[in-house]
């Protein structure tokens, strides 16, 4: 074997997806039949280990081996609501297909996922499938690609015999001659090739010949710096293009680095806890390698633990494996602290997450017998851990059980998991969209805690907004002999913690925080003295300076035949939505802007019976923008608040027990 290449299909839903990945293990002789989606006979769609024991080890992995190179295929789920599943998987991923329906064209996922590929930077080839399909429309998905993705690919193939059942792809760059339109997709893939490479350039601008070899040779370096993108075509459910898409992963996308000698560094890219096994963390090693009972250091968590068993999965079948080498992916049990997202070993071996949405609804979870109240709890710390982004909050004191989400999607497919994995029938309450809130002003904040003794920590914050997207901005002015460093570096530690909770109830951000003066004492000074008291004074540097509310809305752009497009522009403007000038297209109106969630998150459903189901709206998280008190909500402070001075100092000298899982 030449290598490992860990590679991600990913795709709006029911593109193919499945499809494909069926054909690859056929093809690649690693299951002996072909089985269909549509029949539920698909391999990745009914493993028997899955279905045994409920855990979704396809949803993780599927090896095979393609012309000497070991192919890791990790699969990731086509909803928006499990974007955070993608994100993780985005970063062990060494290439990645983007899959589009020549029918149905870019979507809105499609535009999320690019993203999500972009920021990570992984090398990436297109595949546009379906092009059977009645409607399949080859060049006007090039058309969106352009507009909508503006993604410089390079097409390899078209299509013959378009949106008919014997709709095959052409290479593009073989020795026959091509008719007009074919020709162009060939001019199309030059162009794009020429914008990015001198010598191509020269070339082409002289008229002379390229030949195959460069062209092909400038095609993997430019994919590698994700500079270019080859595209491919085809009909998954009938096998066609099938081959020369698994040639392009192999010819196109890069391999794992293979530096086992080197330091560890892993991602736990997925947790899922096993009845028999116990606890399983999917990893892939970036550097370095790991053995059964090797001791390792989980860096997020700050702690040592100690590897049990080491697994594999080859299609379906988990496999025991000794060690796990550089490059690889696999299953390690024992790791009782991981999280997903956890790094193993050293972080700066370990491409960071990129962030495609954000949760941006939460809500309360109650178990409809409450004698399950305890068992809830404990169910959602277990999901909590295998998605940290759930955020799970255990308000004791208020008996309440805090999610957030980031769609309305997730809460039936939490409803069904609690069900049928924990047997607990759950409630959700209605979603509140998650605002923030950021400070009005410039105001300061001072806090003298040197009562009752023993005790002793003095400090002044400043507090000032801070420009929209910068979060949490933090310095000293203070001198190390009047707060010795390391009193200062627990204030430091404490501040993020600090604006959990904000006068309105919510997570404070984009704000500047600076501490101006302060002083510690020689011998009355502990660093829990420090811990305990800058939440009091930046909350009351809050209060002087009045919070402002935050809410996050999308970026949305919807299209419909042109004669709604008063009642949209109506049902906008109630739903104090912005946009641009609408433009037209054929007999459609497409209009862009902004929407507050709050007000939209079932807007697609009112769209779709205004218009008989003939209007599409997409939309995309676009970040947090102010919004007026009377359009927001403000939440109570739960558990103890630093600003009730006396109640504060108890609670956190442990007087008493109250919401520990806040401070
Ligand atoms: P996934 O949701 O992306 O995994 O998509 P699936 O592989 O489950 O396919 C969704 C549906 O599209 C199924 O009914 C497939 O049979 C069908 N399908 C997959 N590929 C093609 C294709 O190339 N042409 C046509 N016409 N249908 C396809």
């Amino acid at each position: 074997m030449k290598g490992i290449k860990n590679i991600g299909i990913l795709a709006h839903v029911d593109a193919g997806k499945t499809t494909i990945t069926e054909n690859f293990l056929y093809l690649s002789n690693a299951i002996k039949s072909m089985g269909s989606v549509d029949q539920g006979s698909s391999v990745t769609d009914s493993m028997a280990l899955e279905k045994e024991r409920g855990i979704s080890i396809k949803s993780a992995s599927v090896s095979f081996n393609w012309i000497d190179y070991t192919i890791n295929l990790i699969d990731t789920p086509g909803h928006t609501d499990f974007s955070a599943e993608v994100e993780r998987a985005l970063a062990v991923l060494d290439g990645v297909i983007l899959v589009v329906s020549a029918a149905e064209g870019v979507q809105s996922h499609t535009i999320t996922l690019w993203d999500g590929i972009k920021q990570a930077g992984i090398p990436c080839i297109f595949f546009i499938n379906k092009i059977d399909r009645a409607g399949a429309d080859f060049s006007n998905v090039l058309n969106q690609i352009d507009k909508e993705l503006n993604a410089p690919v390079f097409p390899l193939y078209f299509p013959q015999n378009e949106g008919e059942n014997n709709a095959s792809p052409v290479f593009l760059f073989g020795n026959e001659t091509l008719d007009s339109s074919s020709g162009r997709f060939r001019e199309i893939a030059l162009e794009t090739l020429a914008e990015k490479d001198e010598e191509i350039l020269d070339l082409y601008l002289e008229g002379k010949n390229i030949s195959q070899d460069l062209l092909f040779e400038k095609l993997v370096q430019l994919t590698h710096k994700q500079q270019i993108i080859p595209l491919y075509c085809g009909v998954a459910k009938f096998s066609e293009g099938m081959v020369d898409l698994l040639d392009g992963v192999v010819n196109m996308l890069p391999n794992a680095a293979n530096n086992s000698a080197a330091e560890l560094g892993a991602l736990v890219f997925k947790l899922e806890h096993d009845k028999t096994l116990g606890k399983l963390a999917h990893v892939r090693l970036f550097s370095g390698k790991i053995k059964s009972r090797d001791l390792i250091v989980n860096h997020t968590q700050q702690k040592e633990e100690k590897i049990a068993q080491i697994k594999k999965v080859l299609t379906g079948k988990m496999i025991d494996a000794n060690e796990l080498l550089a490059g690889d992916i696999g299953i390690v049990s024992g790791l009782q602290n991981a999280r997903a997202g956890d790094v193993l070993g050293n972080p700066v071996l370990v491409p960071k997450l990129t962030q495609l949405q954000k949760p941006v609804i939460t809500v309360h979870v109650k178990a409809k017998n409450d004698q399950q109240y305890a068992d809830l709890a404990q169910a959602l710390s277990i999901l909590n851990m295998e998605d940290p982004l759930l955020g799970f909050k255990w308000f004791k004191d208020d008996r309440e059980l805090h999610l957030n989400l980031m769609g309305t999607v997730q809460i039936e497919v939490l409803e069904s998991i609690l069900e049928q994995r924990f047997s607990i029938q759950a409630e959700f309450s209605d979603p509140t969209v998650i605002f923030k809130e950021t400070p009005a002003g410039i105001a300061e904040g001072y806090i003298e805690y040197t009562m009752p003794k023993p005790c002793w920590a003095v400090m002044r914050f400043q507090i000032e907004p801070g420009e929209t997207g910068s979060g949490i901005v933090y310095q000293s002015e203070v001198g190390v002999n009047n707060i010795f460093r390391k009193y200062q570096n627990e204030i430091e530690n404490t501040v993020p913690k600090s604006l959990e909770q904000g006068i309105k109830g919510w997570d404070v951000t984009d704000i500047k925080i600076t501490l101006i003066a302060g002083e510690d004492h020689e011998i009355h000074s502990r660093p829990g003295d420090f811990i305990l008291a800058t939440p009091m004074g930046i909350l009351r540097a809050l209060e002087n300076a009045g919070t402002k509310l935050l809410e996050p809305v999308y970026k949305f752009d919807i299209k419909a035949p042109e004669e709604f497009l008063g009642a949209i522009a109506s049902d906008l403007t109630k739903m104090r939505g912005t946009f641009k000038s609408p433009e037209f297209e054929n007999e459609y109106v497409i209009i862009k802007g902004i929407l507050p969630i709050a007000t939209s998150l079932k807007y697609n459903i009112r769209l779709s019976s205004l218009t008989g189901g003939k209007g599409r709206l997409r939309k995309q998280f676009g970040g947090y923008q102010p919004c007026e008190d009377k359009h927001g909500q403000t939440r109570e402070f739960k558990g103890v608040s630093p600003l009730n001075t006396s109640q504060w100092i108890l609670h956190k000298r442990g007087a008493f027990k109250a919401d520990e899982r806040k401070f």
